[in-house]
């Protein structure tokens, strides 16, 4: 396992060690932050080899995902959601790996809808011609098909699976058929590699209803050879969209939005550019993210998890889950991408492809 996992103590009649309970007063971590919105990873498996991301190199024939036995099982994972839910969470995005490769994951979103939370989707958008149609029938309220150039040769060197662009457009078309609107289109921007798209991408989604946005290259886990040179920062890229059409900013949707919104002054529609390395919004991070196989983690950039399969597996009822994960919140100091250094970035972290972003 590429990091560490504390162990989360079960409340016994006797154990005074274990969280202390939890009061029902709104949730806030050290920083006074809300607890709002939860990620959960559903497998730690894709089926691209994003440079960025999963490495070939790394991630090859010999390299050791989860066997079957240790990841949270859909029924599992509802209920956790469901205490998560009681605790204020109000958006829940299933990510992973690749969360379609998760066999029959439209029955986990027809589990999750009842809750009534924002519940959302991020893929690759290789398999959605397959699986919009279901996803939208069992409840899933939006979509995020990350899609990081439009040129053919950049986009299969950089997903290093030579999949090909039509490919994804195709599943971007089936999820508009299939109901979702508008669908957010994730652009991952790295020097040197598809910086030259950016305006392309614009001009293409511009007036397509669907939301293109940018994300500033980040260091998250280790193995991805991170250098701040290699960073496009947000304000470079509205730059160069607004010459080539102009742009202004629009107000956020909600407090600790992650995207910065701007829009066409044509009236084109809107793009978002999310700089987590330019300008860090850990100051309104309200995410927490449950791994594949059933960790805790307080930030993307964690270096360990916390335990709550083995709570959830040792007979813990839905009190003792709330009050550990109670625990977990009010210790929260994150605040990773504001204190970044060249030392920080070094840390062994969390990989993306194992916690989904
Ligand atoms: N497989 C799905 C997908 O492609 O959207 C979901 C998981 S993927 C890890 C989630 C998002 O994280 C994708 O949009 C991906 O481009 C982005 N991502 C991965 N590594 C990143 C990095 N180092 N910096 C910024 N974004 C990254």
């Amino acid at each position: 396992m590429p990091h560490k996992v504390i162990s989360i103590r079960p409340r016994t009649r006797t154990a005074g060690a274990a969280a202390p309970r939890y009061d029902g007063a709104p949730l806030a971590d050290t920083r006074g932050r809300p607890l709002r919105d939860l990620r959960i990873s559903v497998t730690d498996r894709c089926n691209f080899r994003c440079t960025y991301c999963m490495p070939r190199e790394v991630f090859d024939a010999d390299y050791k995902f989860l066997p079957h036995a240790s990841i949270l099982s859909f029924e599992e994972i509802a209920r956790l959601a469901g205490v998560f839910v009681g605790l204020g969470v109000r958006k829940i995005r299933l990510t992973g790996g690749e969360p379609l490769l998760r066999k029959d994951l439209p029955a986990l979103v027809k589990m999750l809808a009842p809750l009534g939370a924002d519940l959302t989707l991020t893929t690759n958008g290789s398999t959605l011609v397959k699986h919009a149609a279901a996803l939208k029938d069992a409840g899933l309220g939006r979509l995020t098909v990350s899609l990081d150039s439009l040129d053919e040769a950049t986009f299969r060197a950089m997903n290093d699976a030579d999949f090909p662009v039509e490919k994804v457009l195709d599943g971007i078309a089936a999820a508009a058929d299939a109901g979702f609107a508008p669908i957010k289109v994730n652009m991952v921007v790295k020097r040197g590699v598809n910086d030259h798209q950016i305006v392309e991408a614009a001009r293409h989604w511009r007036d397509s209803g669907h939301i293109l946005r940018f994300i500033e290259f980040m260091d998250v886990g280790s193995t991805n050879g991170w250098r701040m040179d290699d960073v496009i920062p947000s304000a470079e890229v509205v730059r160069r969209i607004g010459e080539a059409f102009p742009l202004e900013p629009v107000e956020p949707n909600y407090t600790g939005e992650v995207a910065e919104r701007w829009r066409y002054k044509d009236g084109a529609g809107e793009i978002g550019v999310i700089s987590s390395v330019t300008q860090a919004f850990c100051a309104s991070c309200n995410r927490l993210r449950l791994s594949t196989e059933g960790s805790l983690f307080t930030c993307l950039f964690a270096q360990q998890g916390h335990d709550l399969k083995a709570l959830l597996r040792g007979g813990a009822d839905d009190d003792a889950l709330r009050d550990a994960i109670a625990a977990v919140w009010r210790a929260r100091e994150d605040r990773y991408s504001e204190i970044r250094t060249a030392e920080t970035a070094k840390g062994r972290k969390v990989e993306m492809s194992y916690i989904g972003g």
